[in-house]
């Protein structure tokens, strides 16, 4: 049976989510920027928290897990590096696996953003939760050193069916649509979705939520290996892990 899924905006553009097993009532929030809007959040549903995945160990995404935690008695998960910042009951890595109800996540090892991150694919139900890792149409920032594992997170769930469903950490969409049509000016999905991420904007409408195959054809570090990529930021010929790295520093500059 799929997951239920639930994105919500939470603080000003951070992105909360629940998925909730049908069959077992489970239902986990993924990271937890603030524990009251998560929640009126699951309040809203009519869900019952009983897990909280946590991506990294930043604090807006960690700032609310104790509090939630205590409001909720949720078993916590998440990295080693998270335990600084929140209670965690258990440390997961790389090859783990995290259950929900009859769910079982994967754990993948994500770092570029930040060196703890994980995400969470559950394959059976087409959904990664890559925290800061992917938005839709752009990328988390990446630390100083860290281009090539950034490359390789992205790579991984670049990999995954397109039909996929990603929940980023984060609602950039329409400065992230602004760059990518400044680097890839003839793309006509491209264009459709900016068109879509200003009219969202324009209707106060959350958008973090996107598809593996959508990012493949409009998301501008997806598309590192593509020739009109790497025309614009002035590298032909060279690798898409070059090429990324240099759109990524476009885009802090941009
Ligand atoms: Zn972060």
């Amino acid at each position: 049976m799929p997951l239920d899924l639930h994105v919500f905006r939470t603080l000003s553009d951070n992105a909360g989510a629940l998925v909730r097993c049908p069959a077992s009532g489970a239902c986990a929030a993924i990271d937890a920027p603030d524990a009251d809007q998560v929640l009126a959040a699951a309040r809203s549903k009519g869900w019952t928290i009983s897990d909280i995945l946590v991506t990294h160990a930043h604090a807006d995404h960690t700032q609310g897990v104790a509090a939630l935690k205590q409001a909720t008695g949720a078993r916590v998960v998440g990295p080693s590096d998270a335990a600084a910042s929140a209670p965690l009951d258990a440390i997961v890595g790389e090859g783990d696996r995290v259950a929900l109800g009859e769910a079982s996540f994967e754990v993948w090892h994500t770092p570029g953003h930040q060196d703890g991150h994980l995400s969470f694919v559950c394959a059976e139900s087409e959904l990664a939760l890559v925290g800061d890792v992917v938005f839709v149409l752009g990328c988390g920032r990446v630390m100083p050193g860290r281009m090539a594992g950034m490359w390789l997170s992205l790579s991984r769930i670049m990999a995954l069916p397109e039909a996929t469903r990603l929940v980023g950490g984060h609602d950039y969409t329409l400065s992230n649509a602004r760059f990518a049509i400044a680097m890839d000016p003839a793309n006509p999905a491209l264009q459709a979705r900016l068109l879509e991420a200003e009219a969202a904007k324009a209707q106060g409408r959350f958008w973090a939520l996107t598809t593996v195959g959508e990012e493949k054809v409009t998301n501008p570090f997806f598309r590192a290996g593509e020739p009109a990529l790497a025309a614009a930021v002035d590298r032909p010929g060279a690798s898409a892990g070059d090429v990324f790295a240099a759109l990524r520093e476009a885009k802090n500059r941009f």
